[in-house]
């Protein structure tokens, strides 16, 4: 027997955990977090309590309560077990967007993660660049002897527990146990996304993940459709993210927006897009080059872009860290010593102003600060987060400069005040009048309506069940037997 059971992801845009049984082998098909069902009932200063998380995420429906399948320190301190053996054989991602990875964390430490390259090194940026643990567990609620024979309470990463991440290859097939896994790379907004599909004894089953045609990378999603043709699948699991919208630009049309703008652009511009969409990144690098500009990166991302040029089989695909055209933001660190006289400090205290992972872009030769930026500004164009608005007050952006807004537009009211701040600082600046609107370009990350369609009616499968959306009237426009499951909800094969 073999079948599905929906822990997340139906009724629902993200939050996928797809837990596949065959044959007594377990995998779970991404391990994501669910933003309206943790919108319902948490907010940026209401969440999970760290002491209890696991029985505060089960008691809202958040995480499913499955026996061994969450790390033994978190089971044991809060009363579910730890010390059973895991059932689960393995997880696999289909990329590193949080809505299908960021409940990693909460996993038991030896349930092997079956990913890309680049999802791993993505993963690997989260933990090293702030607090994360996708990659390794560093063990809570720890207690030592100290030597005064007192028991202490460990702090901090006394005993980190590493992962077990086995990177696979595009298009070549593994087995995991009684299952056969197809890993196959399609476009979507983040690099190293794969689409799955599982040969198991009873049939087999397609997994879209995230996709679209309109980016870098249409052949890939191309190449899933006709190899799901090819495999006479029993299910295809289908997204839906934006069935309902019109067909868009293409990043290629994104790269050429944006060169014009620049082009007309006296002073500074300025520029935000999702960091960890490295496509995007290669669109705002291209317009820095045909306008002879250089792009001005923030640490975070050069660090993601240092792991990839580390790497034999991605180096290349991305500009690398120290490209001519790149140039790297060294901002103001805990103590804002950079601009202060390094002799009353000294450049000791200037490195300890940065985080260890930090430090090293300070000697970097494509290293700039803020007088770098200020002082030539139509020589660059400058990535600003929305979470670093205040490096703007450095900055000093000149008349003549503008703000290319690279993002998702808002989608609830949380993010419509988000917005609202944005251009209360653009207006402020005098970057934009309170009447006009910026530049707002951008595609998605999630194929329309019309590619969605051509999806579901190419791939030939059998039965199909919406995933990733909600909206599954127009799947069962398209298809004529579309199963709908309810989360937590069971499909047999
Ligand atoms: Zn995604």
């Amino acid at each position: 027997m073999t079948e599905i059971t929906f822990h997340g992801g139906v009724n629902d845009i993200g939050g996928n955990k797809f837990l596949v049984e065959s044959n007594g082998t377990k995998i779970f098909m991404d391990f994501g977090m669910s933003f309206s069902q943790e919108g319902q009932f948490f907010s940026q200063f209401l969440g999970a309590r760290t002491s209890n998380s696991l029985n505060d995420l089960f008691e809202l429906g958040i995480l499913p309560k499955i026996n061994g399948l969450y790390r033994r320190d978190y089971a044991k301190h809060m009363g579910f077990g730890g010390n059973e053996e895991t059932e689960i054989d393995a997880v696999l991602l289909t990329h590193a967007h949080v809505d299908h990875c960021a409940y990693i964390p909460y996993l038991r430490e030896d349930i092997p993660i079956y990913c890309s390259e680049e999802s791993k090194l993505i993963m690997q940026n989260f933990d090293e660049t702030g607090t994360d643990q996708y990659l390794t567990a560093k063990q809570r609620f720890q207690i030592y002897e100290n030597n005064k024979g007192e028991i202490s309470r460990a702090k901090g990463d006394k005993v980190a527990v590493p992962r077990t991440i086995k990177t696979f290859q595009s298009g070549k097939k593994f087995n995991i146990d009684s299952i056969e896994v197809q890993p196959l790379p399609v476009d979507h907004s983040i690099p190293g996304v794969h689409a799955f599909i599982l040969h198991t004894a009873n049939g087999s089953i397609g997994n879209t993940a995230d996709l679209r045609f309109h980016g870098r990378r249409k052949n890939d999603t191309e190449n899933f459709v006709q190899e799901c043709a090819q495999s006479d699948l029993d299910v295809l699991l289908c997204e839906g993210t934006r069935v309902n919208a019109p067909s868009s630009i293409t990043e290629y049309d994104v790269e050429e927006r944006i060169s014009d703008i620049v082009r007309d652009t006296k002073n500074l511009a300025i520029c935000g897009y999702p960091v960890r969409d490295l496509d995007r990144l290669l669109s705002f690098y291209i317009a820095a080059k045909n306008t002879n500009r250089d792009l001005v990166i923030d640490m975070k991302q050069a660090y993601l872009l240092k792991l990839f040029d580390a790497s034999d089989n991605l180096r290349g695909k991305y500009p690398s860290p120290t490209d001519k055209n790149i140039k790297i933001y060294i901002q103001r660190g805990s103590w804002g010593l950079i601009d202060k006289d390094i002799d009353v400090f000294s450049q000791k205290q200037l490195y300890e102003d940065y985080s260890s992972w930090q430090r090293e872009f300070l000697d970097y030769p494509n290293a700039v600060d803020y007088r770098d930026i200020a002082k030539n500004q139509n020589q660059y164009i400058f990535f600003c987060s929305d979470f670093r608005l205040q490096d703007l007050i450095d900055v000093k952006p000149s008349e003549g400069s503008t703000y290319i807004r690279s993002l998702t537009e808002p989608f609830n009211t949380e993010m419509e005040i988000k917005e609202d701040q944005v251009k209360n600082w653009m207006v402020h600046f005098g970057i934009i009048n309170r009447d006009q609107d910026w530049h707002q370009i951008h595609v998605s990350g999630h194929g329309d309506g019309e590619q969605i369609k051509y999806v579901v009616e190419n791939t030939n499968a059998k039965s199909l069940i919406p995933i990733h959306t909600v909206n599954d009237e127009y799947h069962k426009k398209w298809h004529k037997n579309v199963k709908t499951v309810n989360q937590h909800g069971t499909h047999q094969l």
